[in-house]
């Protein structure tokens, strides 16, 4: 019987592994890994992908035009990944990876296809949702938001955020307040980005201000939202650059 359940779980798993989103061999079951143009590439952190179990899975993806020059990190404003994989479908949108308020990494398709998460910048980036409710201008309304809005499934395990709240900061000329993301969200975050620059080739790097970028389209590194556009305030305030990227070096990218 043990030994059935041993080939079934194998087969499984070899069929899984060959119906990439997007087509392409994907990398063997072992939870650390993501998956790079096709290839396996090591995280060093929790990762389910989407041929796995409890994985999400997208269909919302086109054909890339150019190479990958840029990781653009959001916030999700759903508050969790599930939620924020929900979202996402019901409007056709889609992410090639999201960070859970516990540091889980979910990839939901391979980086060689594009996702729809950053208007014209789709076809030269990688997205990036970390699970957080956003910044707001009134102070308020993020509290009746935080930790996770009503009516969306709240996590067994809900982390603080790495620093005490809510945090006050202005992006393109607006005050907005939100609260800090998590501990394990940092460390997630900083080993998925260091093996996706090593991966993709992308630099380490990310611009030292807030405001919108003078030719975003000739950046090469990793951007928030709001320095492609003034439209955009995540991943907000009080997302920590300075420790984020002393995590990824730290990660040797
Ligand atoms: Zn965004």
């Amino acid at each position: 019987m043990r030994r059935l359940l041993a080939l079934l779980l194998l087969f499984g798993c070899a069929g899984a592994g060959r119906r990439g989103a997007g087509g392409e061999e994907t990398a063997p079951i072992d939870g650390r890994h993501i998956v790079v143009n096709g290839r396996r590439v090591a995280a060093g952190t929790r990762v389910v992908l989407w041929t796995e179990p409890g994985g999400f899975r997208t269909n919302d993806f086109g054909t890339r035009k150019g190479e990958v020059r840029q990781i653009v990190l959001h916030y999700d404003a759903a508050g969790t990944s599930a939620q924020c994989f929900k979202v996402l479908e019901r409007r056709g949108l889609s992410v090639h990876f999201m960070v859970d308020l516990d540091g889980t990494v979910y990839q939901t398709c391979d980086t060689s296809v594009r996702a729809y998460h950053a208007g014209k910048f789709n076809d030269v980036s990688v997205g990036i949702e970390i699970a957080n409710v956003g910044a707001y201008a009134d102070r308020a309304e993020l509290e009746r938001l935080w930790p996770v809005p009503q009516g969306v499934a709240r996590p067994p395990h809900l982390p603080p955020p790495a620093r005490p709240g809510p945090l006050r900061g202005r992006i393109h000329g607006r005050d907005l307040w939100q609260q800090d993301f998590t501990e394990e969200q940092y460390e997630a975050l900083g080993a998925l980005v260091a093996a996706l620059c090593r991966g993709l080739g992308v630099p380490a790097e990310a611009p030292t201000g807030k405001g919108v970028l003078r030719s975003p389209e000739a950046w090469r590194g990793i951007l928030g939202h709001y320095h492609l556009t003034a439209q955009k305030t995540d991943p907000g305030p009080a997302f920590d650059w300075e420790r984020f990227l002393g995590l990824v070096r730290r990660n040797g990218p």
